[in-house]
Order: C-alpha cells, then sequence, then structure tokens
C-alpha cells in the first residue's frame, strides 16, 4: 500500500553502507520508521529530503509494519539549524521528548497540533527571534498540555478565584490554590507564582497556535519560567534524555 504524508526527520541511523532509517513525524501516523535504500549516497536524490529535521513530503510503501521510502519532496529544511551547536542541541532534545512522549500517546487526533508546535519552535530557533530558553519552556510545556498533562490554571482549584495577590502552582498536581485556600503543609513540589508567571504559564498551555510564539518575557520571568517547565517535565515524564544533559553541559 501506498501512503503519502508530511513529516518532519526526528532521527536518522545507518544501516548499511548506502542504507539508513529514518524516523518521521508525520501529520497523519505519528511517529514512523522509514526504510532509505540508497539514502547514505551522496548522489542520493532523496539526501537533502531525508536529512535531520527535514521538512518534507514521504510517499512510502507499507508492508506488514515496515514502510519503505518511495519518493519524497523537501518543503523546509531548518539547514541552518545544524550550524550552530546549541541549536542542534536542543532541537535534537526536542525530538527525543517527541519520540518518548508521541510514541507513547495513541491517539492521532493531536499528531498535526504537535506537528505544527514543532515546525513552529524550530522555525523560531532557526531564526533567532526568541531567546533559546523561552523556545525551551514553551515548547515543553505546551507538548505536555497537547498530550493530556494540561495543568489547571484557570483558577484556584478550591474557590476558582481567577486572581490573587498570592497563587501557588503545585507542579505534581497540576492546579493552583489561591493564598486564601494554600495550606503550607505538604508544598515540596509547590511554587509561589506572581502574576505575570501564571499569565506565561496560561498563554503556554492555552493560546492558540497562531499566538503562541507572541510572548515578551523579562528575564527574571523567563529564569522563573524555566524553573517551573523544568520541574513539570521531570515530574510529568519522569525520565532523563541524553539529548538535555548535553545541551545543558554546553549552556
Ligand atoms: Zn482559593
Amino acid at each position: 500500500m501506498l501512503l503519502t504524508t508530511m513529516g518532519v526527520v526526528i532521527g536518522e541511523r545507518t544501516y548499511s553502507e548506502n542504507d539508513k532509517f529514518i524516523d518521521v513525524f508525520t501529520k497523519d501516523y505519528g511517529i514512523i520508521e522509514i526504510t532509505v535504500k540508497g539514502g547514505r549516497k551522496l548522489t542520493s536524490k532523496n539526501s537533502a529530503s531525508t536529512a535531520l529535521f527535514a521538512y518534507s513530503k514521504f510517499c512510502v510503501s507499507n508492508r506488514g509494519d515496515r514502510y519503505y521510502l518511495n519518493s519524497s519532496e523537501i518543503q523546509y529544511s531548518f539547514y541552518n539549524l545544524r550550524l550552530d551547536i546549541k541549536k542542534l542541541a536542543l532541537a535534537s532534545y526536542f525530538a527525543e521528548l517527541l519520540k518518548y512522549t508521541v510514541l507513547s500517546y495513541d491517539s492521532d487526533e493531536s499528531y498535526e497540533i504537535i506537528l505544527k508546535l514543532f515546525l513552529n519552535t524550530l522555525y523560531y530557533l532557526e531564526k533567532n527571534t526568541h531567546n533559546i530558553m523561552l523556545l525551551k519552556s514553551i515548547f515543553e510545556f505546551r507538548l505536555l498540555s497537547e498530550i493530556g498533562l494540561i495543568p489547571n490554571l484557570i483558577g484556584c482549584s478550591i474557590c476558582n478565584v481567577y486572581s490573587h495577590p498570592k497563587m501557588y502552582f503545585d507542579i505534581q498536581a497540576g492546579k493552583l490554590y489561591c493564598g486564601d485556600c494554600f495550606l503550607n503543609n505538604d508544598g515540596y513540589n509547590i511554587v509561589a507564582v506572581n502574576e505575570s508567571t501564571l499569565s506565561a504559564l496560561r498563554h503556554i498551555s492555552l493560546a492558540d497556535l497562531n499566538i503562541l510564539f507572541n510572548i515578551k518575557v523579562s528575564d527574571r520571568l523567563l529564569a522563573e519560567l524555566n524553573k517551573i517547565t523544568d520541574k513539570y517535565v521531570i515530574i510529568h515524564i519522569n525520565r532523563k534524555f541524553k539529548t538535555l544533559d548535553y545541551f545543558e553541559s554546553i549552556s
């Protein structure tokens, strides 16, 4: 059976002298592994469209649970990402996080939206329009929100109040408490969030993708945001990522 879909290459492995496997995050089928015959030859007509982070149209034949590349057509290469070691490291971490979260997530309704989130993040990363650490917080927190780990940031989980001079975010439970309802007893994963941090978290988890990246943050707010989203990933994903360790070692 022949299938055609749009997707971005998030991993590649050598398979023989001339051939390679690529992991492609596709709009229609989630993450699939495609065998690219002759894909390692410099003369391969598919070399640009099957390179790491290439966004391409893929036509594949499907035999059993294996996919074989028939033809591909590049749409956007993100080539410049591969020239900057820090950006490459961060993009590789995003790809590893995707592989882990999307594979274990079996509804296809969100593939398209998650693919758009990933492509937009890579685009802004390549174009230097945003602080690289802001892109990290946006991608992590929104991805987790999209795969069913969205926290309830609408209001205090007890009295529903939307804003309060003192608000607390329970990172583990994904809940807010206002200063009147919060009981300071089991506060290990609970952080106080000021109004601007809370509004940034609300924006990242809930805003339409078309305006998601229209966000400006001060250095101080960014540091707060990074602390919270780092912890959110650690608690809810509960896994070490080699690519993240590497990114942190060069940051
Ligand atoms: Zn309350």
